[in-house]
């Protein structure tokens, strides 16, 4: 599969036009997925220092996040696949 997109990146010129759906949920895909690791690093850099409560509402954001980012992950999918783009 990555072979013969390579292939095809090399053998074909892009497409004239980008789905602007696809993209703007791409875009979301990727500004969540970037929230949810900074909420990670977040969590791993403050483990000892905060108090076990802070800690768990800090858990707890972390888990929203990651729980946005694959939403935003299904929607983009979810959208190829209907609209074969
Ligand atoms: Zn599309």
């Amino acid at each position: 599969m990555e072979l013969l997109q390579l292939r095809n990146e090399q053998g074909m010129r892009p497409p004239p036009d980008v789905c602007e759906e696809r993209q703007r949920l791409l875009n979301a895909y990727e500004d969540a997925s970037a929230a949810y690791s900074a909420a990670v690093t977040d969590l791993r850099r403050n483990v000892e220092v905060l108090p076990e409560r802070e800690y768990e509402r800090a858990y707890d954001e972390s888990e929203r996040l990651r729980l946005a980012a694959r939403e935003a992950e299904d929607a983009l999918h979810e959208h190829i696949r209907k609209h074969g783009c």
